[in-house]
């Protein structure tokens, strides 16, 4: 790194800044504040790397911008490529803690045409404190909770190297490591950021947001007005079965959790996304499709179904085919839609422990 580079790393991030932060920031300065829609455009719609890019501005903001603030991004340490157009790249941040970031491609054949989806996966937490069994961040425990600017730059990152080839991130979800509910003000902060008209405008419903079921995070949620995705991680539909592979849901039981999905679904008139990984002899049994029925009842979800990928510590049987189509016919006949998720980026899966195709939800 250069000493340029040097300095500018230790300057705070820009990205941590909400459109108003700034606008504080000139007025102290002594500048307009209109100027702030320049560096939002150009931070977040340009994808700049460098404040002297913002041609719009005076000189002086420039410089001052520079001296204070960053655009820097986490550090890429390694870079991993999978046949089929996902890859995944991990990023130490400034303590020294590492994430991971995961891009999936894809190309949807419409009727008349041919549309080219890319989705990233972004994490919301180093570490994770709720130790689902089956799961490699669950596995490592909690290190930190990572800042809005953290999770907004995660996105940034994927999008300045889109934008650099002509591209542009259709979608992402909140499902890398970490529980987003569970660092609620800076998911939500992060989100709200990126979806900022004065700046990229990302929109809403092309985000999905994960989680393992916290309660009063989802309630919570149900009143943001926001229109973003909801996806709850379930995995077993009995108390039991789930608390084996869950704990939080001795906190949280299905029942409290149903209850505040019914909540949810009433007041934002959006679906869920129900997760579901098929662990043979566990998950997919014809025990756990009628437990699951019977609770979704006229709850409007959708079932994601998916593989199982196998993590260090866990041990576990993808489904049989047979298995599966038993799963799939209960659901069908109790009228609940559902996905099998085919496994993208298989070959990179590996060290994540979670890589998901998330690649339809819109
Ligand atoms: N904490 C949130 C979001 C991050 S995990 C949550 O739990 O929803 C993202 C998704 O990856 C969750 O649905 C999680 O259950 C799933 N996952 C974790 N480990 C996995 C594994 N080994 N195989 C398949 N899916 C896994
Ligand atoms: Fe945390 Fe989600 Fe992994 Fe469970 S599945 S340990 S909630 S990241």
């Amino acid at each position: 790194m250069n000493s340029a580079a040097k300095m500018d790393s230790l300057n705070a991030s820009l990205y941590n800044l909400d459109f108003t932060d700034l606008e504080v920031r000139l007025s102290e300065w002594g500048e307009s504040r209109e100027w702030t829609r320049e560096v939002w455009r150009a931070v977040y719609r340009q994808g700049i790397g460098d404040f002297e890019q913002v041609t719009a501005l005076p000189p002086s903001v420039r410089a001052r911008l520079a001296d204070e603030f960053s655009l820097a991004l986490p550090a890429r340490i390694a870079r991993q490529e999978s046949s089929d157009g996902a890859r995944k790249d991990l990023l130490q941040l400034s303590d020294g803690a590492q994430i991971e970031v995961v891009l999936m491609q894809y190309r949807r054949r419409l009727a008349v045409s041919e549309v080219e989806r890319r989705s990233a996966c972004i994490s919301t937490q180093v570490g994770c404190a709720c130790g689902c069994t089956f799961c490699a961040t669950g596995q490592m425990g909690f290190v930190r909770q990572l800042t809005s600017g953290e999770i907004v730059a995660q996105v940034m990152g994927v999008q300045r190297e889109l934008l650099a080839r002509g591209e542009s991130l259709s979608n992402f979800v909140l499902m890398g490591m970490g529980e987003p509910l569970l660092n609620y003000e800076n998911t939500l902060a992060a989100i709200r950021r990126l979806c900022d008209p004065r700046g990229w405008g990302f929109v809403e419903r092309r985000i999905t947001l994960s989680t393992a079921g916290i309660v009063p995070g989802i309630d919570r949620l149900a009143d943001e007005g926001l229109r973003v995705n909801l996806a709850v991680s379930l995995h077993a539909a009995t108390d039991d079965a789930r608390s084996a592979l869950m704990p939080i849901n001795r906190r949280y039981p299905l029942d409290e959790l149903f209850a505040a999905l019914r909540r949810y679904t009433t007041k934002t008139r959006r679906r869920v996304l129900l997760e579901w990984v098929l662990i043979g002899g566990v998950t997919d049994t014809p025990e756990q499709v009628a437990a699951l029925a019977a609770r979704v009842g006229d709850i409007p979800a959708h079932i994601n179904l998916i593989q199982i990928n196998p993590t260090p510590d866990f041990a576990a049987q993808p489904s049989s085919p047979e298995a599966i189509e038993a799963f799939t016919v209960a659901l069908d006949r109790a009228g609940i839609p559902h996905t099998m998720r085919q496994r993208r980026g298989a070959q990179i899966a590996a060290g994540c422990g979670q890589l998901r195709s998330q690649m339809n939800v819109t």
